[in-house]
């Protein structure tokens, strides 16, 4: 069963990469040439779905999108669904993490808990299937620890994993990730559904 995610987030294709093997992922064909669907929606799904409509118009196949973004309690929920360019600049990962050690100057670290949020919808010629949402908890720390993984990574303590994400290979940050939780529950979808 092939899935066709729709993503130039380089990030998170070697994410999905590491992830499900009984789920089939590849960039769908011609992605790059293709429109960029405008993300103008206030949350995760509403994003993830207007995605995943809007590229499945372009195959026949089920496209898979996701929509994701990290989500700090003493900042309101911030950066939130503006994760990818929170300090202005689409997908400036160094920028972004400048700004929210900035942000959390002084707070100290029992109360820098924060959450990664992933929702991924399925959809296939222009209309939703279904979506699923997965989350990892974990405190932001007041340095960058590791270099692997992309966007806030370095700063993200996983409570499940005792490390960043950053200082995991994706397989193994996906057993501990908000991806790899929603891509489980694809995985679970696809088996019940007998797809
Ligand atoms: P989207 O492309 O609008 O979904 O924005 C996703 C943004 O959220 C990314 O550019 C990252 O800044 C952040 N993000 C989402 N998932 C992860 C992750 O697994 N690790 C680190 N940052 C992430």
């Amino acid at each position: 069963m092939t899935f066709y995610l729709a993503t130039s987030n380089q990030g998170k294709l070697a994410d999905f990469a590491g992830l499900a093997p009984t789920v089939h992922w590849e960039l769908l064909p011609g992605f790059s040439s293709l429109p960029r669907a405008e993300e103008t929606g206030r949350t995760f799904e509403a994003n993830a779905r207007l995605k995943a409509e809007f590229y499945s118009q372009y195959t026949d196949a089920t496209v898979v999108a996701d929509d994701s973004g990290l989500e700090v309690a003493a900042l309101g929920g911030e950066p939130g669904v503006d994760s990818a360019l929170y300090a202005g600049r689409h997908g400036d990962d160094e920028a972004n993490n400048r700004l929210v050690l900035e942000r959390l100057h002084g707070v100290p670290l029992n109360q820098r808990q924060a959450e990664f949020v992933c929702v991924l919808a399925v959809a296939r010629a222009g209309r939703t299937l279904a979506c699923f949402t997965g989350r990892a908890a974990g405190v932001i720390l007041e340095a960058p620890r590791g270099d692997g993984g992309f966007g806030y990574d370095p700063l993200f303590f996983s409570s499940g994993a005792g490390c960043t994400f950053a200082e995991l290979d994706p397989a193994a940050k996906g057993r501990y990730s908000h991806r790899g939780a929603a891509v489980r529950q694809i995985a679970e979808w696809i088996h019940h559904a007998g797809r």
